[in-house]
């Protein structure tokens, strides 16, 4: 796998594919430059070495040219996170971006125009990701959260750089993660799978059946689960089109020797609403009119023993409705265990959407091993499916 650490950059102009598709408040402010920062290291180690960098990113999903999804309004952002001047170009090619580019000294940073200003882009047009290819001598991918589109930039542009193009240091390190959880993982391997629904995250679950020694089934996804098994659910939130389903998954975990791990007892609601008269139950006998909003108690202590013992973790989903403070602790106590188990030297990976989300929101961020940056992209990698962007570079 080619790095950065394999090229110098000394008078070499480098185009990184960034995702710099942050939030911006009504008033175009960067809300949240998480994702600026953490280009930053590849863009270091490219001026360090006495390069230049080329950076090119999508913001949002414009129609077209829309003024309100113009990368100029990050630019002031992005010149504080660096400490460098930033060149911002109207466009991402055409003369004027030709011109600006060699113009560019070592130790220069221009900013291109929105990708998706031009609808080539997301149609992997190749004409479009040549043009994009000759502003750079080498091509760097450092966007992980667009890695699973065969885009003109994050997958196309790859093919004019034969052996110069490599992956930065942010998307090596979501690489390497997810290896380490499922490719090269130290055993007992845990994962935790939590979220609304079985349907969703079915692909994810047949996937690692094979890599895991222990799979804890938590949230919403439970009650399909206990269903199946023959428990009374209430009002729980259940697929019923989904039961053979979960009975295969059982069987097939148990012929592999996954153990499956199901809550035993649930906080449960008599609405759903963070002011709902709540009671804990036994997961199977859910009263009629009640669901289960979160993991319970005793179910707790379990997963905290299993979390524990595990020597690499992979975290998916919450256990219970955690937007709402009534039925957060199971997901912020399943973090904790986490982090305690991570300190004590296991790798904690957790990625896709809402755990991350949940790690964020509850301050455990700086606990985990790793907090993956791109919620579908990870979502595929743990499906197991390779992804074009990844693949683009690999080539
Ligand atoms: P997903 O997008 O499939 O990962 O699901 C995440 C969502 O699942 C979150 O918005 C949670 O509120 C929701 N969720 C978790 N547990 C439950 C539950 N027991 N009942 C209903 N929704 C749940």
């Amino acid at each position: 796998m080619k790095t950065l650490n394999d090229f110098n950059f000394n008078n070499k102009k480098a185009i990184i594919r960034v995702d710099f598709n942050v939030p911006l408040d009504e008033n175009f402010n960067v809300t949240d430059a998480t994702r600026i920062e953490a280009a930053k290291p590849t863009i270091d180690k490219i001026l360090n070495d006495g390069g230049s960098v080329i950076l090119m990113s999508h913001l949002g999903r414009p129609k077209g040219v829309e003024e309100k999804y113009s990368l100029k309004h990050i630019v002031a952002k992005t010149e504080e996170v660096l400490g460098k001047k930033v060149t911002f170009v109207d466009d991402c090619i055409g003369d004027k971006v030709a011109a600006t580019v060699a113009a560019m000294q070592a130790g220069d940073v221009v900013l291109l125009e929105n990708l998706r200003f031009h609808a080539e882009e997301e149609k992997g047009d190749v004409a479009f990701a040549e043009k994009l290819s000759k502003l750079g001598d080498i091509y760097v991918n450092d966007a992980f959260g667009t890695a699973h589109r065969a885009h003109a930039s994050t997958t196309i542009i790859a093919q004019f750089f034969s052996d110069k193009k490599c992956f930065g240091y942010l998307l090596a390190k979501e690489i390497e993660s997810i290896n380490k959880v499922l490719n090269d993982s130290v055993k007992p391997v845990t994962a935790i799978l939590g979220g609304s629904k079985v349907s969703s995250k079915i692909t994810i679950i047949e996937n690692i059946l094979d890599k895991v020694n222990h799979m804890i089934i938590g949230g919403g996804m439970t009650f399909t689960f206990v269903k199946a098994l023959g428990g009374k659910i209430g009002n729980s939130i259940c697929e019923d089109d989904k039961l053979d389903l979960a009975i295969e998954i059982l069987k097939k975990a148990k012929e592999k020797g996954v153990q499956i791990h199901l809550p035993i007892d649930v906080v449960a609601a008599d609405t759903f609403a963070n002011d709902a008269n709540t009671q804990v139950v036994d997961v199977n006998h859910i009263p009629d009119g009640w669901q289960g909003l979160d993991a319970g108690p005793k179910s707790l202590e379990i997963f905290k023993r299993i979390i524990l013992d595990s020597k690499t973790i992979l975290w998916n989903g919450p256990l219970g409705v955690f937007e709402m403070e009534s039925f957060a602790k199971g997901t912020i106590q399943l973090g904790e265990f986490i982090a305690e188990s991570t300190e004590k030297g296991a790798f904690s990976l957790v990625g896709g959407g809402d755990s991350v989300a949940a790690v964020k929101q509850f301050g455990l961020e700086d606990k985990m091993s790793y907090v993956s940056t791109g919620g579908g992209a990870m979502l595929e990698m743990l499906e197991g499916k390779t992804l074009p962007g990844i693949a683009a570079i690999l080539e």
